[in-house]
């Protein structure tokens, strides 16, 4: 991808490789639902929900919550969807921009179609032992990816998952030395393995902040923590984390859903939803059910949410990342009964 961006020809399309990719898009600008066959269906990139919310999800008459949101952030969502259409537009170019340099080109599918997006589209129904019970569960996972690439050297697979990070470029960096790639990210590709069949996996992160278009190391107008550039070199903008999906990672996801679809079911069946928890509570940044589960929540779920934040209080956790998401939940709790 830096080759293709350094050179000065990526700064034009080829019509007639643009004229196709359109063409690809619009037929599918339609909606299609999922068949209705009542089981439990996991986007591949909604398999980190926590168990109260994927049952919200999946309950009938409980619908999504839609608020307003500060207004950058729905500027965000739209930038990180654009970069990702024209990242992918790029990509179907590489092959004639780069020639046999281009490892990684998108795979195209037998009737011609690039793979990725809807074209690749594809659910699959599992059946796998809820690990509480050893029950057999049926459930089905639907994943779309960004892409799915033809390598070139042996002419196999790889996934393709392409992420924007507003962040910053130290941050991002910063974490990716650090962890590698996001959990939530890798549990989204071992998802895509099970579906696609294909085991390799390349989730490339871009951040929207750029380095400073010339060295800014020198620069007296830009403090030390701000600097975009180090010895000579932009800081990267650009990271690909390579994951190899294993047979125990999909067993272990395989067997976290079947938990999770029997949640569902048992819900459906007249049961309870399932109890927050601290865990949980590090999920609530992207739920769209907040409301009602606060409104829901049982006086025994709540004293258990004082007790674990008083223990975190007193623990070495005191502070930390998870006990201020107890701490944010509970004060939310406290705010919607006085509403
Ligand atoms: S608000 Fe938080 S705890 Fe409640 S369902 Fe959503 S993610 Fe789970």
């Amino acid at each position: 991808m830096d080759a293709y961006y350094a050179s000065p020809s990526s700064s034009f399309y080829d019509n007639a490789i643009s004229r196709r990719f359109y063409e690809q898009k619009l037929r599918y600008l339609r909606f299609e639902p999922y068949p209705n066959d009542g089981l439990v269906t996991f986007g591949a990139s909604g398999t980190a929900m926590c168990d109260r919310q994927l049952v919200l999800k999946n309950a009938q008459g409980v619908k999504p919550e839609k608020s307003d949101d500060l207004p950058f952030r729905g500027r965000q969502r739209r930038q990180g969807t654009a970069i990702v259409d024209y990242v992918q537009l790029d990509l179907v170019h590489m092959r004639k921009r780069l020639g046999a340099d281009a490892k990684f080109t998108m795979a195209v599918r037998d009737n011609s179609e690039w793979d990725f997006e809807d074209a690749a589209q594809q659910r699959v129904i599992f059946e796998y032992p809820n690990p509480e019970t050893g029950e057999f569960v049926s459930f089905a996972i639907t994943a779309k990816p960004d892409g799915k690439f033809h390598y070139a050297p042996d002419g196999s697979r790889v996934i393709f998952e392409y992420k924007t990070k507003a962040s910053g470029l130290r941050a991002m960096n910063g974490k990716i030395d650090f962890k590698g790639a996001q959990d939530d990210h890798i549990r989204q590709v071992t998802a895509e393995a099970l579906v696609f069949g294909i085991d390799e996996a390349l989730i490339v992160y871009e951040s929207t902040q750029k380095p400073a278009w010339f060295d800014d190391a020198q620069s007296t107008s830009v403090t030390k923590g701000q600097k975009t550039w180090e010895d000579g070199q932009p800081r990267p903008d650009l990271r690909a984390c390579y994951v190899k999906i294993t047979d125990e990672m999909k067993a272990a996801l395989l067997s976290d859903l079947a938990r999770q679809a029997a949640l569902v079911y048992e819900q459906r069946a007249g049961g309870d939803l399932p109890e927050v928890t601290a865990e949980s509570t590090g999920k609530c940044g992207f739920c769209a059910f907040t409301d009602h589960c606060r409104k829901t929540l049982t006086a025994d779920n709540l004293a258990k949410l004082q007790r674990i934040d008083s223990a975190m209080a007193t623990s070495q956790m005191a502070g930390k990342a998870e006990h201020r998401n107890v701490i944010k939940y509970l004060a939310e709790v406290t705010a919607s009964a006085t509403e």
